[in-house]
């Protein structure tokens, strides 16, 4: 089944009783709250290119949503580091608990990044940049990524993920 992603993630922000709800919460338990400061957000999926739907299409297996306490222009902007330890020193809350996703996302605009769960590498339109397995475009992949963060790679492997080839092989040594 195709989902669109943008459907799930633009919550409305103005519903009725907000105000009243938050004041209600802060009261009633303020150690499960956390502070909304991060400064970005991106969705990542974690495809899986030997199931392909009857349009060729990988099942995603994870999507989630990672914060970053850095915007995601600033950190494209930044060449002090590789892109892929950039973006790992900025991964604050991963989720993929579609609700708690939502609430991460908290309105903000960004990005998707998306996985093979073969070997971690990241897809191109058509194939993963990585180790070439194929599937048909759907025109949601822009054929731009980075490698998997190790932060990630971590988050997936303690849901119980196993990849058939260490994604670690394909960061910057
Ligand atoms: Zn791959």
């Amino acid at each position: 089944m195709q989902v669109d992603m943008m459907a799930i993630y633009v919550p409305d922000l103005n519903f009725p009783f907000m105000a009243e709800a938050v004041a209600y919460a802060e009261e009633h338990w303020p150690e499960e709250l956390i502070l909304d400061d991060w400064k970005g957000v991106r969705n990542v999926l974690l495809d899986d290119l030997s199931k392909l739907n009857n349009l060729g299409r990988p099942h995603t297996m994870f999507t989630g949503v990672v914060t970053l306490s850095r915007d995601w222009n600033d950190l494209t902007d930044d060449d002090t580091k590789p892109l892929v330890e950039l973006f790992d020193d900025a991964i604050g809350i991963f989720s993929t608990d579609q609700f708690i996703s939502s609430e991460l996302w908290g309105g903000r605009g960004g990005g998707s990044m998306y996985y093979c769960a073969h070997c971690g590498g990241c897809l191109g339109v058509k194939k993963c940049t990585a180790c070439g397995m194929t599937f048909s475009d759907d025109g949601y992949r822009t054929g731009w990524g980075i490698p998997m963060p190790p932060k990630l790679i971590k988050q997936f492997r303690d849901r119980g993920h196993q990849f058939a080839l260490d994604p670690e092989r394909l960061l910057p040594r």
